[in-house]
């Protein structure tokens, strides 16, 4: 669930929760408020406190309270997640921001755990994955063609890229049977080519990518390791 609910379109940019009803509910059918509120991502002392203070300021709850029915919870996680947002910093935050549709007053923001972000979901991976695809969304850019990796980078690559609007063709750089014509079209096709240095390439395959690019594709070179930062070298060739 990590980037797809910020494409989705949708009003909510909070994916759903599987057990959302159990949070912080007591046997008595009530909810405990400080238990509701460390299970819902609050789990500072400051995010606590905003957080309260929302529920308070909705009328959910009254200062000194400690629990509240379990029917008034929907309308508890709608209060603060339409109130508050978890960031883990600066990144995320900026992240939020530029989420953010214009004319929509931004959130408050609340500084959580990491895990608990609901920008990055903990994950570098993710956050920079969403900074790329943001970029490539702003620059109308959905045809990636990735040269070298591995199999189980490109998974992590599509995960990072989850929900956005990309379609990533990827190219095995030790293939002995890649030819011409195949990279050819991957040419024609792509709108941004990335070499990936940093991996296992024959030179026979990145050869191929590196002329007769047509104008207008970009061709970039990446030469540092790992999904996070293939995602930084993307955002940075914008700049
Ligand atoms: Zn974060």
């Amino acid at each position: 669930m990590a980037a797809y609910a910020y494409f989705s379109g949708t009003t909510s940019r909070c994916a759903p929760r599987k057990h959302r009803r159990e949070r912080g509910a007591m046997a008595s059918g009530e909810v405990n408020i400080d238990a509701f509120l460390r299970e819902s991502g609050f789990d500072t002392p400051h995010a606590a406190d905003r957080a309260r203070a929302v529920l308070e300021s909705s009328g959910l709850t009254r200062s000194g309270k400690q629990a509240f029915v379990a029917s008034k919870l929907d309308a508890a996680q709608t209060a603060i997640e339409s109130a508050l947002v978890r960031v883990c910093g600066d990144a995320c935050l900026a992240l939020d921001r530029e989420l953010t549709p214009r004319g929509v007053v931004a959130r408050e923001a609340v500084v959580v755990t990491k895990p608990s972000c609901e920008i990055c979901l903990g994950s570098n991976n993710s956050r920079a994955g969403l900074d790329a695809a943001l970029t490539l969304a702003r620059k109308k850019v959905r045809r990636v063609v990735l040269v070298g990796g591995s199999p189980g980078v490109w998974d992590g690559l599509r995960r990072a890229f989850a929900g956005a609007d990309i379609e990533l063709r990827t190219v095995d750089g030790t293939s002995k049977s890649h030819g011409e014509k195949q990279a050819e079209a991957n040419k024609e096709w792509a709108q941004l080519i990335i070499i990936w240095g940093a991996t296992q390439l024959r030179h026979a395959v990145s050869e191929h990518y590196k002329s007769d690019v047509p104008s207008g594709v970009r061709s970039i070179t990446v030469s540092r390791r790992g999904v996070e930062a293939l995602c930084a070298a993307v955002v940075e060739s914008y700049r």
